[in-house]
């Protein structure tokens, strides 16, 4: 049965929207944004905890509810850039009100079109008296920096949650992402041997070549249906008339499968030795690093299906899906908390195309509400 529920303040979430937008917050520098949500969880009367990070902690209690479930509720301050001085443009009307960047900055709707329904659900919440479980909000920091504002809240803030949600992703409302990957970044330094390129070529080594001979060896893109690998970015030499003693590749690896990925970390060190080794003089460094781990939370377990009831309750299409991004829930459920990520509406993120529909907040926030109230049965 689809109960009725207020409405949204569609003026108020814009305007909040627009706020945080217009407030500078590249990764590392979310202090305008952090001061402007505190003051909003002062006017409502609820600590907040900053910590040395800067994530923004608070903790709202249930309302009418039943079930003794803690949920946290996440989302990110940061931006990634060009994003200093953000003029949002309003195109349309009414809820169809399309809002985008003026074009030389992103807009920052990743992920400030997550944040803003998350206050709006929040504040509808405590005036009207709805009901909800216990909440935590993790509103975190340098999240486009590998999630790295995420891996330092101290686990004991909200490891004993039973779920977490972040509202982070692209696509239309009741889109929910129950599976992300494992994100490995990798270095390829080649060392050769620098000589004159016009008098005496052949007493060097050149390492770019090296390189790309190793290089041509090793499949990229799309390995299988759930591991990419992508070469994204290369440096070495210094001038044409040297040969150049140092290519540096560096790359990355995603995948869902563990095993599979470290099979494809040996398989590329094992082309490096074949094909650099035998040369006398040369030599390689090879390097990865683990950014963030997989995780998997299954559709029918008993919260998915409560945020799925939330979905139909608020009459949109649930369209369950699997994702290749990252996002700070995959840090939350390595402490022992399952959830999953749900669409924050906005549409070409990390460009300066970016942009949203006020229509997608709304949907957002009367989603919020639904879901919370879900939470809060027994
Ligand atoms: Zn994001």
């Amino acid at each position: 049965m689809m109960t009725t529920r207020p409405k949204p303040d569609t003026e108020k979430l814009l305007q909040t929207f627009l706020e945080l937008v217009r407030l500078d917050s590249p990764s590392g520098q979310e202090g305008p944004v952090r001061e402007y949500l505190e003051q909003r969880f002062t006017t409502l009367n609820l600590p907040y905890i900053a910590d040395e990070e800067g994530n923004l902690i608070v903790r709202i209690p249930g309302n009418l509810s039943q079930s003794g479930l803690t949920l946290i509720m996440t989302g990110h301050m940061d931006v990634v850039p060009p994003c200093i001085g953000v003029k949002p443009v309003i195109e349309g009307d009414g809820d169809e009100r399309l809002i985008r960047s003026s074009g030389d900055t992103v807009l920052g709707a990743d992920d400030k079109s997550g944040l803003a329904p998350m206050i709006e659900a929040l504040e509808l919440s405590l005036k009207e008296n709805l009901p909800r479980p216990d909440l935590i909000f993790l509103i975190t920091t340098r999240e486009e920096l590998m999630l790295d504002g995420a891996k330092y809240i101290a686990p004991q803030q909200y490891a004993h949650a039973d779920f977490v949600i972040a509202l982070d992703h692209t696509g239309k409302q009741g889109t929910v992402i129950y599976e992300a990957p494992t994100y490995i970044m990798f270095k390829i330094t080649v060392h050769g041997k620098s000589v004159h390129a016009g008098i005496m070529p052949e007493k060097g080594i050149n390492a770019i070549q090296l390189l790309s001979q190793a290089l041509d060896k090793i499949r990229f893109g799309k390995l299988d249906e759930n591991t990419t690998s992508n070469l994204g970015f290369i440096k070495g030499g210094k001038a044409t008339n040297i040969v150049p003693d140092l290519a540096i590749v560096e790359g990355e690896l995603r995948g869902h499968d563990e095993a599979r990925l470290q099979a494809e970390l040996s398989q590329i060190e094992a082309v490096l030795r074949e094909t650099i080794d035998p040369v006398e003089g040369a030599s390689f460094e090879f390097t990865s690093e683990v950014c963030f781990e997989h995780y998997r939370t299954e559709p029918d377990h008993p919260q998915v299906q409560r945020v799925c009831k939330a979905v139909e309750a608020t009459g949109l299409p649930i369209n369950l899906i699997r994702t290749n991004g990252g996002s700070d829930v995959n840090i939350f459920t390595r402490q022992g908390v399952p959830g999953i990520v749900l669409s924050a509406g906005y549409m070409e993120p990390h460009s300066l195309t970016e942009s949203v529909y006020l229509r997608e907040m709304v949907t957002c926030t009367e989603l919020m509400l639904a879901i919370w109230e879900q939470f809060a049965k027994p």
